[in-house]
């Protein structure tokens, strides 16, 4: 797709990481899938990825995990 950032870029396939601070939880995933702008470098999640990765998280969170980097897996 168009990058809706830039409007100039497109975006390709490729992988990201993401790091999610909840309260005293740090959580890094890499090598999420994810769409990068050619252009701008803008990263794009689809809704399934961001709710796993969330889930991921609120899980984490309630298991007191202080800093945890993983990588990342399809729920
Ligand atoms: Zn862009």
């Amino acid at each position: 797709m168009i990058c809706p950032i830039c409007r100039h870029g497109e975006t390709v396939n490729g992988e990201a990481s993401v790091t999610l601070e909840r309260g005293s939880t740090t959580l890094v995933f890499k090598a999420v899938p994810a769409q990068i702008c050619n252009n701008c470098g803008e990263e794009y999640f689809s809704d399934e990825i961001t709710q796993s990765i969330l889930k991921q998280a609120e899980s984490a969170v309630a298991q007191g995990v202080q800093i945890d980097v993983r990588q990342y897996k399809a729920a």
